[in-house]
């Protein structure tokens, strides 16, 4: 039987509900992510998708609808249980996130472990883990603004995974990086979600979404396509992919 991580049902999100500038952002959908799914969200821009992500990654609270997190719905956690969850269960990944500019490059990702209180000792040897598998073991001991950008954005990244989520969310993760570091930070979620994480990422880049296991298509706030990779390559997926978003782009001509 399926192990879900998250199950979402009928879950709305109404803008401004109960005024005349009321908004349907987000139509009534169902989302299952499953142990160890990589799933991309796609679709053009007001598509929902920040909309979906936000109510996913417990930031945002839908208007309808329901989510069970590890097959326990949210209303039965206390809101103690459900910070804990957002802070060690689930690894949100923005790059709208920021890095506190008085700590270091090492005490930033430590803070999740931090919060939860974990011993100094583990909490010194997992950061040096994940900033070896993001290469940026050598900047530990710098302020973020003697970092490159690249270099920042992979701190934000080992923040995100430190806690050895069971989900990360990650929102146009690779953004702002050149192609190369971009594939390595793929690499990297593809690796921990063959190890069992599960991952959600939301991206326009048909070559970013190649990475997932199933594409999520979302247009006018509603769930529109869904594409399984299967056993496809990269390659032909990456090709469907193409396909699928480009009837989209033939609609503006
Ligand atoms: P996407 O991430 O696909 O670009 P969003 O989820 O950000 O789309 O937005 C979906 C729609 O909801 C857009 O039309 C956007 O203008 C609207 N929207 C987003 N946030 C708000 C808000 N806080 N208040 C009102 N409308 C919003």
């Amino acid at each position: 039987m399926a192990e879900y991580v998250l199950e979402a049902s009928n879950l709305s999100r109404i803008y401004n509900k109960d005024t005349e500038n009321a908004f349907e952002a987000l139509h009534p959908t169902e989302v299952q992510i499953e142990k160890g799914d990589f799933v991309a969200i796609m679709g053009p821009s007001g598509a929902g998708k920040t909309t979906l992500v936000m109510i996913l990654s417990l930031l945002d609270k839908p208007t309808t609808g329901r989510i069970k997190l590890d097959g326990r719905p949210t209303y039965d956690y206390s809101e103690k249980e459900l910070a804990n969850y957002r802070n060690e269960s689930l690894g949100f990944i923005s790059m709208d996130l920021i890095l506190w500019p008085n700590l270091t490059i090492e005490e930033n990702i430590a803070l999740p472990m931090t919060i939860a209180k974990k011993n100094k000792a583990e909490i010194k040897a997992r950061v040096l883990e994940v900033a070896k598998l993001c290469g940026i073991e050598q900047i530990l001991k710098k302020k973020p603004d003697k970092c490159s950008g690249g270099q920042r954005q992979r701190a934000i990244v080992c923040r995100g995974i430190v806690s050895n989520p069971k989900f990360i969310v990650a929102d146009e993760p690779t953004g702002n990086l050149d192609s190369k570091n971009s594939h390595e930070v793929l690499g990297l979620f593809q690796q921990l979600n063959q190890q069992g994480t599960g991952v959600l990422l939301v991206t326009h880049d048909c070559q970013v979404a190649s990475y997932s296991t199933k594409t999520i298509y979302i247009e006018d706030g509603k769930i529109s396509k869904v594409l399984e990779r299967k056993d496809r390559s990269q390659q032909e997926y990456y090709e469907e992919l193409v396909e699928l978003t480009s009837d989209n782009i033939e609609e503006l001509f």
